[in-house]
């Protein structure tokens, strides 16, 4: 009898929630095998007609999935694929290539895939995650290329006639272009972040889906069973009877949830005795629109505008802000809209500002920084964002606010804006609210004076706790720092929601400090007005907060301000979750994977 395979358990990054259980598609993204063979002078000339052809063909294929993807998914997904199409027409690449060609006298399939991996190695090698992920692109691009050189027809995502797991290296937007979506029920894929393209469509698609698990493909043959935990990021290849019915339950469980959380739709945020808070969602482009209605968040609580400057050489022009803006203002009319400023830097990476390399560039020249020095590029966004207030109810929101000084330099520019507005009668809303995201400390200790200079305040508790703690929010190896539930953090947070009610102006967050559900209790026990997370985690915010009284969520937020340590904030109000929201308990191990005191997360690694 054949041996059972054995369960192998693989951790990566969680980048969208749920459980599925199925069958692998293996999708070989990987490399093609290239012979290598010398060429007579004479063929030179017909090789060169070869290579321009396979890149005409290939252009037109590209512009036809860019059109597909314009029409269906929208705009701003098609414009993904400007990085190959910029590649395409790169005239040193292709000069790279004749060059070599005539000099070496080689077969031009062999010498473009040496060209195309030097490439996808210098940007694998970028410090930036935007430009290392667009190494992806490079590498579907030349398979494109290598494909139309051989004549070969290129394997595609629209193979499969049943529901599948889709395994793969990476998945490009090419790729995924050509899905059969009703039947991708989950990813996992070797490569990718949490801004990588896969982790952009698993979200839209709303799929269980884990990236960056080093070797997935390697370990597994096509049509295997498969689980996909994209809550605790793990995949279980072979799952045995155990874990099967361990996830067979969890799965169930976790449906029923989520339909269960559906009827919450269009309920408020209502505690059982009647304090209310408002529940947003974060988003980064107009197409994340439907999940936000979908999910009932009552407005969108940051709209993160940087995402117009990544995967392209020029910068976006007044226009094109305006109508991305207007688009999304008048889809969520009458809620609000929450347009935050350029927070470009740190991590987000452009080159179109001149963003050199830094040290410390979490400390450096990013967001408001940036824009109070380049007032130009400030100002079209700013004309942008007040001409869509007219159609909307749209708010300004400045990141990355460290001293007042920067507060009052940024409304001084606002208002030159209104009145050149003013002079040429463009209409905007008078009464725009202007906030200031806290999330440098020397913004929360001083946030009773920057209290009187805008109208509301956002909490960004991913820089804030960042800052707070020194522990870098992209490095894996301090991850078990980086805790909301520290009381550092929780003190600054209290004192910046009194310092805002204080002047009377609202006080929101919008990190994801405000989708841990402990978290939540503590955050709303505190007073916190607004609370803005991803869409899908919407409804489970709404469900916790209408389960509680506020008096007892008021008790615990005194209670856990005087707790020593995260452990006995954590257990405190895990407590009372387990006793208001016992459904959510189980999540909630999710979402602390890092925890020292988490089982789960320790045991299957
Ligand atoms: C934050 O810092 O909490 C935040 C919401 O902004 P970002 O994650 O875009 O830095
Ligand atoms: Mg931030």
């Amino acid at each position: 009898m054949k041996p059972a395979n054995k369960e192998i358990v693989l951790r990566g990054i969680p980048v969208c929630p749920g459980v599925v259980i199925g069958k692998v598609y293996l999708f070989d993204s990987k490399e093609e095998f290239i012979a290598k063979y010398k060429i007579p002078e004479e063929q030179i000339p017909g090789e060169i007609a070869r290579f321009e052809e396979a890149l005409i063909k290939t252009r037109h294929e590209l512009v036809g999935i860019q059109n597909k993807i314009a029409s269906q998914v929208g705009e701003e997904h098609a414009q993904i694929f400007n990085a190959h199409l910029l590649f395409l027409e790169d005239r040193s690449v292709i000069e790279q290539v004749i060059k070599r060609l005539e000099k070496e006298k080689i077969n031009v399939e062999y010498i473009f895939q040496q060209v195309g991996k030097k490439y996808v190695e210098l940007f694998s090698n970028m410090e930036d995650d935007y430009l290392r992920e667009r190494a992806s692109d490079i590498r579907d691009f030349t398979r494109r290329v290598l494909y139309n050189l051989m004549g070969k027809k290129k394997k595609d995502l629209s193979d499969f006639e049943e529901e599948v797991i889709i395994v793969a290296y990476d998945l490009s937007p090419s790729d995924t272009a050509m899905m059969h979506k009703e039947l991708v029920k989950g990813f996992a894929t070797d490569v990718g972040g949490k801004t990588s393209h896969t982790a952009i469509i698993a979200r839209s698609l709303e799929i269980p889906a884990v990236v960056g698990l080093h070797n997935v493909t390697g370990k597994i043959k096509p049509g295997a069973r498969i689980i996909v935990d994209g809550n605790r990021g793990l995949v279980i290849i072979h799952p045995s009877k155990r874990s099967l019915s361990k996830y067979t339950i969890e799965k169930s469980k976790f449906e029923r949830l989520t339909e269960k959380l559906a009827e919450l739709k269009d309920l408020p945020a209502e505690t059982i005795d009647g304090y209310r808070v408002s529940v947003s969602a974060n988003i980064e482009m107009p197409a994340d629109i439907p999940s936000v209605i979908s999910h009932g968040a009552e407005g969108v609580g940051l709209y993160r505008t940087e995402f117009f400057y990544f995967n392209r050489t020029d910068l976006p022009s007044e226009e094109e802000q305006y109508t991305a803006y207007k688009k999304v203002a008048e889809e969520i009319y009458p809620n609000p809209v929450i347009i935050r400023t350029l927070d470009i830097g740190g991590d987000k990476f452009s080159h179109q500002i001149g963003i050199q390399k830094e040290m410390n560039p979490f400390l450096g020249w990013r967001a408001i920084r940036i824009c109070l020095e380049e007032q130009e590029v400030f100002k079209q966004q700013l004309r942008a964002i007040l001409r869509a207030s007219a159609v909307g109810n749209v708010k300004l929101m400045y990141p990355m606010i460290s001293s007042v000084d920067e507060v009052l330099e940024a409304n001084k520019i606002v208002e030159e804006v209104k009145t050149s507005l003013d002079k040429s009668r463009i209409a905007y809303d008078k009464e725009i609210e202007m906030g200031a995201m806290i999330e440098i400390p020397s913004a929360a200790i001083t946030s009773d004076i920057i209290a009187r200079h805008v109208d509301f305040f956002s909490i960004g508790t991913n820089d804030l706790i960042q800052y707070s703690i020194a522990v870098d929010r992209v490095n894996e190896k301090v991850a078990y720092l980086y805790e909301p539930a520290n009381p550092a953090v929780l003190r600054l947070i209290k004192s910046i929601i009194d310092n805002g009610h204080a002047e009377n102006i609202w006080v929101g967050m919008c990190g994801e400090m405000a989708g841990d559900l402990e978290m939540t209790l503590i955050l709303v026990g505190m007073g916190i007005d607004e609370l803005s997370a991803s869409s899908i985690i919407v409804p489970e915010i709404k469900k916790v907060i209408r389960s509680s009284s506020f008096k007892s969520l008021q008790m615990l937020s005194e209670k856990v301000l005087k707790c020593s340590t995260s452990y006995e904030v954590r257990k405190l109000a895990r407590a009372l979750l387990k006793k208001t929201a016992p459904e959510f308990v189980m999540q909630q191990n999710y979402r602390m994977p890092y925890s020292k005191d988490d089982p789960i997360s320790n045991a299957q690694i």
